[in-house]
């Protein structure tokens, strides 16, 4: 989502000018007052011999700069909106009050009523303020009034209108053309000024700031143009008059100087202003080129990438689908118009309630990133799988002015995913089954076995020396081969159960379980005089008995591959990054490193059963052991230099172990 730039959405802010101008007005009407108040003349008049700014004017202007300020700066409260239309109504009263005056001659007594007026010389109507000034606080006091009642073309209208006595009198006292500035303050005529320009202002999106403001290569003309219009009349006016003054030239040479001279300076104007627009309007060209470049990298790269766009101006409900979101579905460029309900219309009935209750929970409250996905039906009748991404444009008061996104279609990937979800539960299923006949299996086999095993031993026992020599010798094979079967079934049921047959993680402290392992092994350990070392182990989340399998089979592997050396193991763990890693570390007979991996497949054995006794079963125990852990198992080793098993056990086992 991007929030919309907020000059092109609602009233937008005014700007510095119009509060500061305020500022400025209020200040001037504090002088003014000032100079009422401590009598100082030079602030009343300014210009010593000219009109005075009035008691009344002052006032106005202190209230006028009021009202524009609450207008243009900070919130609008309540309280803020009756002080501004107070003061607003006040200026509007006394300017149509002090009209009223003139027009029907009657005095009000409002003139004098703050101070007495002392000018020298004495005006007709002592402390009044003048007819153009009293019709410019009649026509502000309304504009400020108007623009605290949202009626902002009128309050411009009024301003503009306002201008026009100002500038009469700012020209006369340029010229010293006497009647034009018989009656306004000079300083009075340029605050009014300031006053018009600064309500224009509060409305940079309406007309005339829309025209002039902006840094548009129109908004410079604009300006430039208006500044020509209004000054330079007045400046080369001015020349022509002081040069005739001075007695330089006469008036028709004046007035040809002057009307030159304006030829000239309009024409250096014209040439300079076409200039800059042709500067910018080849800025803009190469803009529009550079952004017709992208646009066409944009939609080579979603046309490439099999990327549907579309766009949806939310407000008005139109909508765009470029020629690949059509194409995904199997239609012609022309084949789909560009409506809402072209999209709605093709969603699979099952997806239908829930793509739309998404995309209406997003319209009410946009989220970052979205993203679903849906079925929409294909020209053939068949559906594919869509996945749709979007952004937004928000408004200034966050509802969702346009939404743009694409459509990736993604029924590929989710086939395989079906198929690879198909084939996990299969391989789950056929595991399971798997490990549950191998363990019934083992589980059955021993009760006929354990029957063979004593028949054989019995007949081993009863027939003792009374059977020849191949007899006893077929009978010993008989019983050895029992026992053999005996241990390998019994392995392979203690390696079916790891998955099937397991009990629950408990917290276990490994210590405890290296001694039973130890007591298990405690035969074997006293017959070779092994020696088992250790270093203090952790507690751990682990299915204990499995642990005790694990530390017994590594530890008789170590005992047992000693080729006739005493046995010395070492046990320790080490905590690393989140883990623990044991290690039991023998010195026997060692293993060459290509076998490093082969020793972990269940029957895998290196030697022969004269050699060392074992089924090949114990190491694949350990793996499935430490797997069902979240672990790994390896080790280290060379022939002839011990070996070190490790295993490492998670600290934080994951969810489904
Ligand atoms: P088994 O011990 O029953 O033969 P295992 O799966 O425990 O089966 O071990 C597989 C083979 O790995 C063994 O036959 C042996 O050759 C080798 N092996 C295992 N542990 C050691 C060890 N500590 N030192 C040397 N060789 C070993």
């Amino acid at each position: 989502m991007k929030a919309h730039d907020s000059n092109s959405v609602g009233a937008p802010a005014p700007g510095r000018f119009p509060p500061v101008a305020g500022l400025l007005v209020m200040g001037m009407g504090l002088a003014g007052l000032a100079g009422w108040i401590f009598d100082i003349a030079f602030v009343r008049e300014l210009l010593p011999g000219f009109p005075t700014m009035k008691a009344n004017t002052a006032l106005c202007f202190l209230l006028s700069g009021v009202a524009l300020w609450l207008s243009s700066a900070g919130r609008v409260t309540p309280a803020r909106r009756a002080v501004a239309i107070a003061s607003a109504v006040t200026v509007a009263l006394i300017g149509l009050l002090t009209l009223g005056e003139y027009l029907l001659g009657v005095p009000l007594r409002i003139d004098e009523w703050l101070f007495r007026d002392p000018s020298t010389p004495a005006a007709a109507y002592p402390g009044r303020m003048a007819v153009p000034t009293a019709l410019n606080f009649a026509l502000f006091g309304i504009a400020l009034l108007a623009l605290q009642l949202a009626r902002p073309r009128p309050a411009i209208v009024l301003a503009i209108a306002a201008m026009l006595p100002s500038y009469v009198v700012l020209a006369g006292y340029i010229y010293a053309a006497h009647p034009l500035h018989t009656s306004m303050a000079i300083h009075t005529a340029m605050t009014f000024l300031l006053l018009s320009a600064a309500i224009v202002a509060t409305r940079p999106d309406l007309k005339p700031m829309s025209l002039l403001g902006g840094a548009s290569a129109t908004g410079l003309l604009a300006r430039r143009l208006l500044l020509a219009a209004l000054a330079l009349p007045l400046a080369l006016g001015w020349l022509r008059l002081t040069g005739q003054r001075a007695r330089l030239y006469g008036t028709e040479t004046g007035l040809a100087l002057f009307a030159v001279s304006h030829v000239a300076v309009l024409v250096a104007l014209i040439l300079w202003n076409a200039r800059s627009l042709l500067a910018s309007d080849a800025l803009r060209r190469a803009a529009e080129e550079r952004e017709r470049r992208t646009a066409e990298k944009l939609r080579l790269a979603a046309e490439a990438g099999n990327v549907g766009l579309w766009d949806w101006d939310v407000p008005t409900n139109e909508v765009y689908f470029s020629s690949r979101w059509k194409a995904q579905l199997g239609y012609a460029d022309d084949e789909i118009p560009h409506r809402f309900s072209e999209w709605e219309n093709r969603l699979h009935p099952d997806d239908r309630e829930r793509a739309l209750s998404i995309l209406h929970r997003y319209l009410a409250k946009p989220w970052p990133d979205f993203e679903y996905d849906f079925r929409l039906r294909h020209k053939d009748g068949s559906y594919r799988w869509i996945l749709a991404r979007a952004d937004t444009l928000l408004g200034t008061d966050g509802q969702i002015l346009h939404m743009t996104g694409c459509h990736i279609d993604v029924t590929e990937q989710k086939r395989a995913e079906a198929e690879l979800k198909r084939t996990l539960a299969e391989l789950e299923r056929s595991n399971a089954e798997l490990a549950q006949f191998a363990y019934i299996a083992s589980h059955d086999l021993q009760e006929p076995l354990r029957a063979v095993t004593g028949c054989v031993q019995l007949l081993a026992k009863r027939y003792r020396g009374r059977l020849d020599e191949r007899a006893e010798e077929l009978i010993q094979h008989s019983v050895d081969g029992a026992a053999r079967m005996q241990a390998l079934i019994q392995d392979l049921l203690a390696y079916s159960r790891v998955g099937s047959h397991a009990t629950p993680m408990t917290e276990t402290d490994c210590g405890k379980a290296l001694d039973l392992a130890l007591a298990n092994l405690s035969t074997v350990i006293g017959e070779r005089g092994a020696v088992i070392t250790r270093d203090p182990l952790p507690t751990l989340r682990v299915d204990r008995s499995q642990v005790v399998q694990l530390f017994q089979n590594l530890i008789g592997n170590g005992v047992k591959f000693c080729a006739g050396r005493q046995p010395e193991i070492h046990v320790r763990a080490e905590a690393r990054d989140g883990e623990y890693v044991f290690s039991v570390r023998d010195n026997g007979i060692g293993i060459e490193p290509k076998y490093h991996e082969r020793i972990f497949e269940i029957f895998q054995r290196l030697h022969t059963r004269s050699e060392y006794p074992g089924t090949g079963i114990g190491l694949a125990l350990c793996k499935r052991i430490v797997e069902r852990h979240g672990g790994r198992i390896w080790l280290e080793s060379a022939e002839g230099q011990g070996t070190t098993f490790y295993f490492s056990i998670p600290q934080v086992r994951p969810e489904h172990a």
